[in-house]
């Protein structure tokens, strides 16, 4: 064992991580889970979202037997939906193809919907003692800092030879407590920002703290300014205080979920209710908020809410992908009689039009 991976694993028994609720009962399924949860997501945060996705998904079996619906009412708010998809899918594939066991080889797990070779690696070795790379947002930074790695991780040649890097230094032996160790250390010591390098156990040996040059690693992303775009969300309600919501195609942004009738910043909300259905005197009020801006990775979303209150509907109207949902269910965690999937936007809009009920 080099001697980086030693230092990690004596320090992770001292002052590591130990009483995470997946660490408590690393079996292969709850570790993936977790895995998963944490890709985009920091611990604090998935704690809670984790410990309600296992009761109502205790196993794989469960989680693939489940409506695609539900998967996604457990990951409302976490964003980054395609995991909860990736997720139920493998979980159907790992019933299907491997009775309901997660596999345990490398290539079997890498092959599952959603799971990279470093979520791969970090499976095997936290659930099962195997020898697996990891290679998570984390690591990286450690990674970087302390072999003096220059260029932006995102880019295909740096993350090659962090991989590289990481390959060499993870051991034969112990590698569960190296693995939780080296994502430890990047959590709780090797910190984006102002890292306790003097905490560090493996300050003698980091190649960026001897040339002082911890400040300016990883090398960030380069600067691009991101596009935006602009629309207009319809949030019609009916007299029971249903709001109409559409279910987004699988694939694409917010795939599966449940959002409000979108449409272009420039529509008039009048030739909208008419073009669904609802004539004049069906149509009560309309009232345009202050538009709001939600940051996608690749855009801003300038979001305009429309809401509307219609004392009659159209029957035809819950087709097309499209229905009524009960506005104090969709806003209720436990107890809804129909859990679905909801963007954060969405939940945002649907929060500010309860309120607007409750003031009135
Ligand atoms: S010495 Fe500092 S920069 Fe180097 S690995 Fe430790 S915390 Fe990170």
């Amino acid at each position: 064992m080099s001697e980086f991976a030693a230092a990690l694993v004596r320090w992770q028994r001292q002052f590591g991580r130990k009483d995470l609720p997946w660490q408590l009962e690393p079996t292969p399924y709850r570790v993936w889970v977790s895995e998963i949860m944490l890709q985009q997501t920091q611990v604090v945060t998935v704690i809670d979202y984790y410990q309600r996705f296992m009761q109502a998904f205790p196993s794989v079996t469960a989680l693939a037997a489940a409506e695609l619906d539900d998967v996604l009412h457990h990951w409302t708010g976490l964003g980054y939906y395609a995991r909860g998809r990736n997720l139920h899918k493998s979980a159907q594939a790992i019933v299907e193809q491997y009775n309901g066991e997660l596999p345990t080889q490398q290539d079997e797990l890498e092959a599952l919907p959603g799971i990279g070779p470093s979520t791969a690696g970090a499976i095997r070795a936290l659930s099962q003692n195997q020898r697996g790379v990891i290679l998570d947002g984390n690591v990286k930074r450690v990674l970087a800092r302390h072999e003096a790695v220059h260029g932006f991780p995102g880019l295909r040649s740096v993350s090659q030879h962090l991989w590289e890097v990481a390959t060499t230094l993870t051991p034969e032996k112990n590698v569960a407590t190296y693995t939780q160790a080296i994502m430890d250390l990047g959590a709780m010591i090797c910190t984006r920002k102002q890292p306790k390098c003097g905490e560090c156990p493996v300050q003698t040996t980091c190649k960026g703290l001897a040339a002082n040059q911890v400040a300016t690693l990883p090398t960030p992303k380069p600067k691009q300014a991101k596009p935006s775009r602009s629309a207009k969300f319809f949030l019609i309600m009916n007299a029971a205080e249903e709001v109409l919501l559409e279910q987004r195609p699988p694939m694409g942004l917010w795939g599966g979920l449940w959002a409000p009738l979108q449409y272009p910043q420039d529509s008039d909300p009048l030739l909208v209710l008419a073009e669904l259905g609802f004539s004049e005197t069906q149509i009560g009020d309309i009232a345009t908020a202050a538009s709001f801006k939600h940051t996608f990775t690749h855009f801003h979303l300038i979001a305009t809410p429309v809401y509307v209150t219609v004392t009659k509907h159209p029957l035809m109207i819950a087709e097309h992908g499209r229905d009524w949902h009960s506005l104090h269910d969709l806003l209720s965690r436990n107890g809804a009689p129909r859990q679905i999937g909801l963007p954060k936007p969405a939940v945002m809009m649907l929060t500010d039009l309860a309120s607007r009920l409750n003031n009135d």
